[in-house]
């Protein structure tokens, strides 16, 4: 093939997928990374042993197919939730981003849209496009919110077949009121669907949309493993709705998705839930720290509910961006005018963070 010049757009590619750029954030390896909103605690030590143990038993196994049905971490992932859910509520995936695509699979695609909420996790609209959804973009109150007025007038306007939210929003960290959701599920005959990566980030007894599952079959909720749980690399994604949502993604699902050791290893943390989300209380100080300081150094944070913060009244997000990681510090430019979004770290890494951004403020 040497010689060759042959490329993307020389393949008979799909044409709605002419001319597309591959998603991702920069992953570049810098000493505080605080750009993709990860835990970035390392995994308790005696965890990690037993995650190892749990694998190394199923490596022995390896040779066959694994439980198609992944019926104990189902058990696992229901007993975490807890709100009377039990295994046939629960389905899981490759990440909670193949959740969101094997759910579109199943209830969106060619001639059905999504209706979505910009600014929003990127990978819905991504995702929609991926699967010949349609998407539609929602318009937002002031402030990033979505009153259950505006949730409702959205959906008379589009008709959409899914109505996608995100509470609390990634990248605005605005909290979701469950009034919205509970209004969204009555102006619709469609799925309503919640992606809840950010529920463990959310003031303590605050409820979540779990509470809205009882009696709404067509209401979806997802959750990860990837943020809270300090998990991103294991891809563990779950949704937890009526029992006959689990069976529309047994439909479109590949057959063992979920490898053993993806199981095995899901299923040892989830044993040790307490653990793993130890540090969630001192990422929500940190969060509120850079609260704090950001409002001091003249910045202008969004009130969030998340593990982020997204941030207005800088200048020139793609200098300060820059500047942060010459000393060694990724934020996010989502390319927001005026923003940028900073993940909460440990303590050390927030602190670089803020000092960093100080010395740029003052400089400047
Ligand atoms: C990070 C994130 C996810 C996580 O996706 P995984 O595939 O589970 O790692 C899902 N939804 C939102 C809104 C996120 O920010």
């Amino acid at each position: 093939m040497e010689g060759v010049s042959f490329s993307l757009d020389d393949l008979p590619l799909r044409d709605d997928l002419r001319g597309l750029a591959p998603y991702g954030a920069p992953q570049a390896r810098v000493p505080v990374a605080l750009n993709v909103n990860e835990n970035t605690h390392p995994i308790p030590d005696d965890v990690a042993r037993d995650i190892v143990e749990s694998v190394a038993r199923a490596v022995l196994e390896v040779n066959r197919y694994p439980d198609r049905e992944f019926t104990p971490l189902r058990d696992a992932l229901a007993g975490y939730l807890g709100h009377g859910l039990t295994r046939d509520n629960i389905w899981a995936a490759n990440g909670s981003n193949e959740v969101i695509q094997q759910l579109l699979q199943a209830f969106g695609g060619p001639g059905r849209s999504v209706l979505g909420f910009p600014p929003t996790y990127s990978m819905h609209s991504i995702i929609a496009a991926g699967t010949g959804s349609r998407w539609i973009e929602g318009v937002r109150d002031a402030g990033f919110a979505i009153s259950p007025e505006t949730a409702v007038a959205e959906i008379r306007r589009h008709a959409p077949d899914i109505v996608f939210f995100c509470g609390p929003n990634n990248p605005t960290g605005t909290p979701l009121e469950l009034e919205t959701i509970a209004a969204a599920y009555d102006a619709t005959d469609g799925i309503v669907f919640v992606d809840e990566a950010y529920a463990e980030f959310m003031p303590t007894g605050q409820p979540t949309a779990l509470t809205l599952l009882e009696g709404r079959p067509r209401l979806v909720v997802s959750r990860t493993m990837s943020k809270a749980f300090a998990f991103a690399g294991a891809r563990v994604g779950y949704l937890a709705a009526h029992p006959a949502v689990a069976d529309a993604m047994r439909l479109v699902r590949l057959p063992y998705h979920l490898s053993s050791l993806t199981q095995a290893a899901a299923v040892a943390a989830l044993q040790h839930a307490d653990e793993m989300l130890a540090m969630v209380d001192d990422i929500k100080e940190q969060r509120d720290r850079i609260m704090r300081v950001l409002t001091e150094l003249g910045y202008e944070p969004w009130p969030t509910w998340s593990n982020f913060v997204l941030f207005g009244g800088v200048d020139d997000p793609g200098d300060v961006f820059r500047r942060l990681l010459e000393k060694g510090v990724i934020v996010r430019d989502l390319g927001i005018p005026g923003h940028l979004r900073v993940s909460a770290g440990t303590e050390a890494e927030t602190t670089t963070f803020l000092d960093a951004l100080r010395d740029i403020r003052l400089s400047s």
